[in-house]
């Protein structure tokens, strides 16, 4: 952290004070474990690509990644097997339903996108490794590239979410029956509750986020993440697909790639520069932090962010 506070600084503490004062949603209970956040918890973190990190609140309380793994596990398919072959498993069209939507697209037998849990599923097959043990080794090593520092599993809600999990659990026995997935589905959802259940806080999110944005190369560790060349696609998806059914909404308004998790995160990347990590528990209807969308509707506001805004 840099010794005197800067504008950035004093604009995320006033951003923070404000907006902690919003009420409205509530934490996920369908994970039972995630029912028990504290609903004034409220981070915010901005890691920009030279490495500088900008935070506020409750920045350095840890949660899990929930849905914004997706992003990095595609993007680990992708390096590892190239687009065409991922395609195969998972499309690139946006829903416009529910993230544990139970619907394949039956045109082309596939999940519709991999930020949805069907398309998320089938994207966690896809890690590298011979073996279960191999496969966790491999997703821990990868999250460790992005993170700069190696992510511990939240063992209480990795079990909450195996013991109550069975809506996910429907959706890889479809995807079983359509031969979308191969190996026994108990396993994939297995590792796919695991890469759910990392914990992270809102600097490590941050961090995640700059690594893309710096074309895949983590401004910290100076490891690489992704490949250049996949960035682009890694970044098409959470600016469509990355909201849920409330993507087209939040693409007008703030018009930033992101990707939120039902822990309460969002994490948002803006592309050649920074990412911006926002946690707060309570979420709406669609599953995205209620403070998380405010903040991120004010900071891309303030900064002049929409990637499609005039300059
Ligand atoms: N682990 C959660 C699930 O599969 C992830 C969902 C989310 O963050 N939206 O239901």
């Amino acid at each position: 952290m840099r010794a005197t506070p800067g504008p950035i600084d004093r604009f995320l503490a006033d951003l923070h004070a404000r907006l902690s004062g919003l009420t409205g949603g509530a934490p996920a209970t369908y994970i039972p474990e995630l029912g028990k956040a504290d609903p004034a918890l409220f981070g915010i973190a901005v890691a920009m690509v030279d490495g500088t990190l900008y935070t506020a609140g409750d920045a350095a309380h840890r949660f899990t990644i929930q849905s914004i793994s997706k992003a990095f596990v595609y993007g680990h398919a992708l390096d590892r097997l190239g687009r065409e072959a991922v395609l195969r498993h998972v499309g690139v069209e946006p829903t416009g339903e529910s993230f544990n939507s139970i619907s394949l697209d039956e045109a082309h037998n596939r999940p519709f996108n991999p930020m949805v849990n069907a398309g998320a599923i089938a994207t966690a097959e896809l890690i590298e490794g011979d073996d279960p043990i191999a496969r966790q080794a491999a997703l821990a090593a990868l999250m460790e590239r992005y993170a700069g520092r190696r992510l511990d599993l939240d063992e209480t809600v990795y079990h909450s979410e195996k013991a109550t999990g069975h809506r996910n659990r429907a959706i890889a026995w479809m995807m079983l029956n359509s031969g979308m997935i191969k190996r026994a589905p108990e396993e994939v959802l297995d590792l796919y509750f695991r890469q759910c259940s990392l914990l992270v806080d809102a600097r490590d999110l941050a961090t995640m986020g700059a690594t893309i944005a710096n074309d895949g190369i983590n401004p910290r560790t100076g490891a690489r993440a992704l490949a250049r060349e996949h960035v682009p696609d890694v970044l098409t998806v959470m600016n469509m697909c990355g909201m849920y059914n409330y993507a087209g909404q939040w693409s007008y308004e703030i018009g930033l790639p992101a990707k939120s998790g039902v822990s309460g995160a969002i994490l948002l990347v803006i592309p050649g520069q920074a990412g911006i990590a926002i946690y707060s528990p309570p979420i709406d209807a669609n599953g995205n932090s209620v403070r998380g969308v405010a903040a991120a509707g004010e900071i891309a506001d303030a900064f002049g962010l929409h990637i499609f805004g005039t300059h």
